[in-house]
């Protein structure tokens, strides 16, 4: 008997030990280490729940206590592997979520759908040895569909387990290994693809092989071969049948050869392959099949020739850690086109080479694409995708390929942190200063900070990349905690653009004015007349992010949400950005009646319209996350911006990460303080980061690039370090102002929000665990050490209507702050029916 521990998919606190019968082992084929990242059924309260099985219990529990028995494994493999565990420990601790919905979460979707089974042949296994267990075999229909196709159908074979004697037959079959059962997610689309295969049987491949096979002679030394296997005479189609098996296997370099490659070689083999499988001339086999995300537009990148020296100064840095085998981060803080992706390269291959995986984490998937073509260049196969754009069974497939360590690097956006590497030796974060890299709902966690932490447990090396380091990581850079690797310049020596910051008070946007300074209008005019591409940057989907009406001045809001509704002329809608909600651009004012609505400030589609006017020849194109909905398309404007098909890029931020078009010489920002405005402690870091983004993507080809900012606050430091270059400075400030307001790296944040329909409840509660969190704090005499604010509603008050209230918590003692966020969730969290939230180390202060 033994014991095990099984982290429940339920929102429990602790885990459970269970029993694991021997009977449920027997179908085990390795150690009982195998059984540690599998799914189980066990009885949970009065209900059976899914449980993932995280560790086996050595020591025997105390006698006295009765442990329920595990009902079933719900896989014949694991899904994780043992070395997953720590970090989903921690990652449940440190964000006070439940280990089995954490571990939920980071598992591909589809999975946790209800498994249904299949009967599955053995491999190898021919008519032979199924009569030896089974003598009348051939009395059952689906028996003989079993010899005949390797595998049954999950509707069939859910028949034949279900009636008792067929599932007698069944067992006695599985107990001599001639079939197993296996299971699968139902959900058609997350399926594995299997594609049918044929191989030359082993025995006949041994007489082959001692046969030198020509053109000429293959028929008649085959029927030889074949005459020895099945003890007649071959006929001419069997023996081209088996002829051409054994010129594609040889050609291919693998032993199985696909149904349709057979076929297309020699289409009448499809009336042949059942009797020579049933001879035993050949095997039936089904491959497992990968579907590849690599889409044929990825291009090819060549390695370079000769790296900077700054470069191999970092990666000789790097490379010293890698061989020592030792947790170590480094921060390379490389201005834009100085390279960084080479720096990733070089560790990645060194980290190969050792043996070990990789995991390279890149905050959205328009990002994604460039970088991954540079690893797919490098390593091939070798590279796993795993961002959300993919398909359940895509993503299935990838995770698939990383568990049986087929694909041993992984490339994805936040959610690959939980990819089932083993012996994970570099960890990349690019563009490490993201909020992408933070989950707003659910699982609130940071990919980037739970990837280092994944390094830790395994003794590997870190790199964190970025034009723009995040304030915290450059204090930690700063301080020591990091190594700071620095890449001053563009390749090539290349400059970065000159940027020129325009005054735009009172002109743009209102009625009668142009969206566009006249300094910007003559460089897009001068861009595009001499042939060049031009970005042009608004933050702010849709056409206008607001609508009035003129009758009675009142704003279109949402109908669930305390925000204004955003009219998208596209699709003839007023669009609610937070929640949804939609209302048709017709629509009439819900005071008064009047249809007399007018949009109010400047969205992308708007900027679009006003491009079109000013230069009516040019090829324009808007790229923003309503375009990178289908990613087929997003990808097809992105090659044709790199191959010039386009003059004029319109986007949103997702245009201002990572993409390189060497064409672009001009990059205009609409209006760059929009960001500005938001009560975030951040807000002067995220703009600043903004256009240093954006104006990373001027200038990279052959000609100089320049930059053009349109602002209200002209005299900004965010913006004016920005436009100077001036990272370092700006970082430096920003230490300064949170060192004095205490803010992060100062100290710890952590939300607490609390949401319901009934505002009175929300206040109430809201204030009891304001009052409950000040008393932890005296009775500990921990206000020194950590403080509470509020609690207030929210910066967004009512949202999908819910209202919502906050209540801060700041800490500089770490463990202090979480164990008091434990008591909140212990004493408030699912007692009443009220949500409660437990934001750790908040991205978005709404
Ligand atoms: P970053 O990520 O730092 O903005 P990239 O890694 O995208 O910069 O590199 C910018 C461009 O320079 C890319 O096209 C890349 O292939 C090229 N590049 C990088 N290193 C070298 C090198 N040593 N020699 C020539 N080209 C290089
Ligand atoms: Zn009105
Ligand atoms: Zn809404």
């Amino acid at each position: 008997m033994i014991y095990v521990e099984v982290a429940v998919a339920a929102p429990v606190r602790s885990t459970y030990t269970y029993r694991l019968p021997l009977g449920l082992r027997s179908d085990d084929a390795g150690s009982d280490e195998g059984l540690i990242g599998r799914r189980v059924l066990v009885p949970f309260g009065n209900a059976v729940v899914t449980g993932y099985l995280i560790a086996l219990e050595r020591q025997k529990p105390p006698a006295e206590l009765q442990y329920k028995e595990i009902a079933d494994l719900l896989d014949d493999s694991p899904l994780f592997p043992a070395d997953a565990v720590p970090l989903f420990r921690w990652v449940a601790d440190y964000y006070h979520h439940p280990l089995g919905l954490v571990i939920k979460t980071a598992l591909p979707g589809g999975l946790n759908t209800t498994a249904e089974r299949q009967l599955c042949l053995t491999e190898n296994i021919g008519r032979q040895a199924v009569a030896a267990v089974c003598v009348d075999y051939a009395r059952y229909d689906w028996l003989l569909q079993l010899l005949e196709n390797g595998r049954l159908p999950a509707a069939l074979s859910k028949k034949v387990l279900n009636d008792r004697h067929h599932r007698a037959v069944v067992a006695r079959l599985s107990h001599e290994k001639v079939l197993r059962i296996e299971r699968r997610a139902a959900q058609d689309g997350v399926r594995n693809k299997y594609e049918r295969c044929y191989r030359i049987s082993a025995a006949l491949r041994q007489s082959l092989a001692t046969v030198e096979v020509t053109a000429d002679a293959e028929a008649g030394q085959l029927a030889d071969c074949l005459a020895v296997i099945g003890g007649r005479q071959p006929g001419k189609a069997e023996r081209t049948t088996v002829a051409t098996l054994w010129r594609l296997s040889r050609e291919n370099g693998t032993s199985d050869v696909p149904r349709r490659e057979l076929l297309a070689a020699y289409p009448y083999a499809s009336r042949i392959v059942a009797g020579l499988a049933a001879a035993g001339a050949i095997e039936v086999v089904d491959r497992r099949v990968y579907r590849s995300p690599f889409g044929d537009l990825l291009p090819y990148y060549p390695p370079v020739a000769q790296l900077s020296q700054e470069q191999q100064k970092a990666i000789e840095a790097i490379g010293h850690c890698l061989d020592e085998r030792r947790f170590h981060t480094f921060l390379l803080h490389g201005v834009t086109g100085s390279g960084k992706t080479e720096v990733y390269l070089a560790a990645a291959r060194k980290t190969l080479e050792a043996g070990r995986t990789v995991l390279v984490l890149v905050p959205e998937i328009a990002l994604a694409t460039q970088i991954e073509a540079h690893f797919v260049s490098r390593f091939g196969t070798l590279v796993a995708l795993l961002h959300s754009a993919l398909t359940p069974g895509e993503r299935f497939d990838e995770w698939s390929r990383v568990l049986s360590g087929e694909a041993r690097l992984v490339i994805g956006a936040r959610s690959a942190v939980f990819a089932p590497l083993t012996d994970l030796g570099l960890v990349v974060v690019d563009e490490e200063h993201d909020g992408a890299f933070k989950q707003q709902d659910g699982l609130r966690y940071q990919a980037r900070d739970a990837a280092i932490v994944r390094a830790s447990q395994h003794g590997a090396t870190v790199i964190l990349g970025s034009a723009t380091p995040s304030v915290t990581s450059f204090f930690h850079g700063r301080s020591g905690k990091y190594s700071l690797l620095t890449l001053s310049r563009r390749i090539g020596g290349k400059q970065l653009p000159g940027v020129e910051v325009v005054d735009v008070r009172g002109r743009v946007g209102s009625e009668g004015t142009s969206l566009f300074h006249d300094r910007l209008k003559a460089a897009l005019q001068e861009t595009f007349s001499q042939g060049q591409q031009s970005i042009v940057l608004i933050n702010r989907r849709g056409f206008s992010p607001s609508v009035i009406c003129l009758s009675c001045g009142a704003m279109v809001e949402c109908r669930s949400c305390k925000v204004t509704m955003n009219l998208h002329k596209q699709t003839q809608r007023m669009l609610c950005h937070y929640c949804g909600y939609q209302l048709p651009s017709s629509s009439s004012c819900r005071s008064c009646g009047s249809t007399q609505l007018q949009p109010v400030g400047v969205g992308i589609e708007r900027v679009v319209e006003a491009l079109a006017e000013l230069l009516p020849q040019a090829r324009i194109a808007r790229l923003d996350s309503d375009i990178a909905v289908d990613r087929r398309a997003f990808l097809a404007l992105l090659q044709a911006a790199s191959k010039k098909e386009l003059d004029v890029l319109v986007g949103t931020q997702i245009l201002a990460k990572g993409l390189h078009f060497p064409g672009v010489t001009l990059v205009g920002i609409v209006l760059a303080d929009t960001g500005l405005a938001f009560p975030d402690f951040r807000a002067a870091e995220k703009t600043y980061q903004l256009i240093a983004q954006v104006t990373g993507r001027a200038g990279r080809g052959e000609s100089h690039g320049r930059v053009i900012i349109q602002t209200m606050q002209p005299d900004h430091y965010a913006i004016q370090y920005a436009a100077q270059h001036r990272y370092q400075e700006l970082a430096e400030r920003e230490v300064m102002i949170r060192q004095g307001a205490g803010f992060p790296p100062f100290s710890r944040l952590i939300f607490i929000v609390v949401e319901d329909r009934d505002e009175s409840l929300v206040r109430r509660r809201a204030t009891e665990i304001a009052q409950e969190a000040r008393t932890w704090v005296r009775e500990r005499s921990a206000s020194g050490v950590l403080s509470i604010m509020g609690p207030a509603p929210a910066p967004l008050e009512r949202l999908r209507d819910r209202h919502r209230w906050q209540i801060m918590l700041k800490g500089t003692a770490v463990a202090a702050l979480h164990d008091l966020a434990d008591h909140v969730s212990r004493t408030f969290q699912r007692s009443g029916r009220e949500k409660i939230i437990i934001d750790v180390d908040p991205e978005n202060m709404l």
